[in-house]
């Protein structure tokens, strides 16, 4: 196993350089920690407060009414589309918006470690960097 020791200064683990097994091991809780796939929602949650044009209304003086949340939800060469979030709604919006984050962190990290595992195969033997 000495050629581990000395392989890590091209890699992305090169001050931690834990184990294969440890990658792989790393690798099973990740996909544990996965949210339900069905449970996911890409996009920013915005908050809105609005004056309701009123001088004599309280709001006059503050913010403005609200909060009221909105889900904006950018696509490449459009505008962002923006969707009312009901208040009832706001939970489990939020959550699937985390989720989403959650999902892409993961299949990185994932990602990472398979990247990490194929450049250790290439180094069998050799001094690949
Ligand atoms: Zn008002």
């Amino acid at each position: 196993m000495s050629y581990h020791r000395t392989s890590y200064v091209c890699g992305p683990y090169r001050m931690t350089a834990p184990s294969t097994s440890d990658l792989k091991r790393r690798r099973r809780q990740l996909l544990h920690k996965l949210p339900p796939l069905d449970a996911v929602l890409r996009g920013s949650l915005i908050e809105r407060y609005k004056r309701c044009g009123n001088p004599n209304c309280k709001c006059a003086a503050g913010p403005g009414h609200g909060p009221k949340f909105y889900l904006s939800v950018s696509y490449p060469g459009r505008s962002p589309q923006m969707d009312y979030v009901p208040q009832a709604d706001y939970a489990q919006i939020s959550e699937r918006v985390a989720n989403y984050t959650l999902v892409r962190e993961i299949l990185e990290e994932i990602s990472e470690i398979n990247h990490e595992l194929l450049r250790r195969r290439g180094r069998r033997g050799a001094a690949a960097c």
